[in-house]
């Protein structure tokens, strides 16, 4: 059995990381960029290792040049969400890469993003929000632009401010002061950390940048007693075990920790990160679940309600989307 057309929230998505194959050797062509050795002779992307996963991220992202090439980006992305059945998504946007970390130009980009969030609305019935992301090993002065951005163009379609990157450079509280300024703009908190950190990088995370919510937080597993700290507080962890098993965070989908943390009280949810880089849906996110720890129906419900409630989205559309959940 598939899961393919059971509803689903997803909370951790990168958008330049949700870039189909086939979009991105489209624009190549169009543009006259040679990035054939990105691809595979099935027309997927093929990198060797984690390093090199970056490279191959970084030369599709070349092909992503101006505001209508995000909107195109936009839409391309939410059409293969909306195909695995998802019905609200969130998703990771980073100023430094639509005009360099200037409001203005980032202001361009963003109008061209919601433009067609609104347009995936109207046609394939799936709602996107949008999170600004500084990137942790551009340093923190950079990371002062990103929030910068994000408080400066917070609105309906921008609820949150997050950081991803290289999560082992640097340490939680040299971000701090960007976290502080994204929060006094009433912008919510979510953070990479303890995807390669150990559990006191999620510790540190909790302590400097106070997030809601935690992007994999998975090795926080190795300390119990965090773990219990993080179900008693209620931060939310937005795990991707595809990506995980992918990219050998963790040993194999049995091994995963998502299981038993649940099973401890953490409130858990799932996501796909970068799905075409890691060959995974959100469809096969569910069946792989399914499959591994015998989750059903039920235990899928409890999911979606986790993350729908955990949503940097407004009142308005938490109510419209737990009835499209509801209904089904
Ligand atoms: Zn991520």
């Amino acid at each position: 059995m598939s899961y393919k057309s059971f509803p689903k929230v997803e909370l951790h998505l990168h958008l330049e990381g949700g870039a189909p194959p086939a979009f991105i050797a489209g624009l190549a062509r169009e543009k006259h960029i040679d990035i054939a050795k990105i691809f595979d002779e099935r027309g997927n992307y093929i990198y060797r290792d984690f390093d090199h996963f970056l490279k191959v991220y970084e030369a599709a992202c070349t092909t992503l040049q101006g505001p209508e090439d995000f909107r195109r980006l936009v839409l391309a992305v939410l059409e293969e969400s909306a195909e695995n059945g998802v019905v609200y998504s969130e998703t990771f946007l980073s100023p430094e890469f639509c005009g360099g970390g200037d409001v203005a130009a980032w202001s361009d980009y963003l109008a061209a993003i919601t433009d067609a969030a609104d347009e995936a609305q109207r046609k394939m019935d799936i709602t996107l929000k949008g999170i600004i992301t500084c990137i942790r090993h551009f340093g923190p002065e950079q990371a002062k632009t990103a929030a910068r951005c994000a408080a400066e163009t917070k609105g309906d379609f921008i609820t949150g401010f997050g950081m991803a990157g290289a999560e082992l450079v640097g340490r939680p509280g040299d971000y701090a002061y960007s976290f502080d300024m994204a929060r006094e703009a009433g912008l919510r908190i979510t953070c990479h950390a303890g995807e390669w950190g150990g559990p006191e990088m999620v510790a540190d995370t909790i302590r400097d940048i106070r997030p809601e919510r935690i992007g994999h937080g998975i090795n926080a597993y190795k300390d119990l007693a965090l773990v219990d700290r993080i179900a008693e507080q209620g931060i939310v962890l937005e795990v991707c075990p595809g990506s995980n098993v992918f990219l050998n965070a963790v040993k194999s989908w049995k091994d995963h920790p998502i299981s038993p943390l649940m099973e401890r009280g953490v409130k858990v949810t799932v996501s796909t990160d970068d799905p075409p880089f890691f060959r995974t849906t959100m469809t096969k996110e569910f069946d792989m679940l399914h499959r591994t720890f015998d989750w059903d129906d039920g235990v899928f419900r409890t999911l979606n309600k986790t993350a729908l409630d955990a949503a940097f989205c407004d009142a308005a559309t938490k109510k419209r989307i737990a009835e499209l959940l509801e209904a089904a």
